[in-house]
């Protein structure tokens, strides 16, 4: 059970792209309630509890000798999820969470890399959305601010060849929030999942390959 319907578009974009498999570490930008974190926990293993392949999966099921149902496989890598949030975020097995957080401030930039297991991460993640006034130039605008205060938060917390996804609200800066992600990463693309309400004017952009230093 997802806490929240959203998990269902990054369910959709991943099963289409490819973002997440285990053993990567993901921080969940604008995590609150959980859903997304959720769905990276499972899928880059942060439980490390996952079974390598269907034929062990089997093997262990129907062997009498070794049923180990419940063991997981070493073999498969985990991995690790931190989400942060303005506001408070339930606790979940398998991921950390920093609420109570804006992304935006810089004192946050340091709290994150003190929780990190390593000093970069694989993957950021950014469902954040700020609290709509119903201007919607205006809050497009404070959309397109907070995913270009997070790309230049990425030279400090993103692997090279990382994966960067953002939410966005669709308005005259897209395209030059676009055009930054290009010159940072080497493939950037534009995504609606069918999940995203159809009279939503929200998009994704997704960067891979981060150029990185
Ligand atoms: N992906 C989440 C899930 O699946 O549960 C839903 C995210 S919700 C659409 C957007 C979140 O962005 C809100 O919880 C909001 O508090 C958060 N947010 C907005 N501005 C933020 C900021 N400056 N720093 C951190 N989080 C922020």
């Amino acid at each position: 059970n997802y806490r929240c319907r959203s998990a269902f578009k990054l369910l959709e974009i991943d099963d289409k792209l490819q973002i997440l498999r285990p053993g990567l570490s993901v921080l969940d930008c604008g995590a609150a309630p959980g859903a997304w974190s959720q769905v990276a926990v499972e899928r880059v293993n942060a439980l490390g509890t996952a079974y390598s392949t269907p034929s062990i999966q089997m093997h262990a099921a129907n062997c009498p000798r070794t049923r180990r149902p419940d063991i997981a496989d070493p073999a498969v890598p985990t991995g690790f999820v931190l989400g942060v949030d303005l506001l408070r975020i339930s606790p979940l097995e398998g991921a950390v969470f920093l609420s109570e957080a804006d992304i935006a401030d810089p004192r946050t930039l340091r709290t994150i890399q003190s929780l990190l297991p390593a000093e970069k991460v694989d993957v950021i993640l950014s469902d954040m959305a700020p609290n709509a006034t119903g201007i919607k130039e205006l809050d497009h605008q404070k959309l397109i601010n907070l995913c270009l205060g997070l790309l230049s938060l990425s030279r400090s917390i993103l692997k090279p060849k990382g994966t960067m996804l953002c939410k966005f609200w669709d308005g005259h800066e897209s395209r030059l929030l676009q055009n930054r992600l290009k010159e940072q990463f080497q493939d950037v693309r534009t995504i609606k999942p069918q999940a995203s309400r159809k009279d939503s004017a929200e998009s994704y952009y997704l960067a891979r390959l981060y150029k990185g230093k």
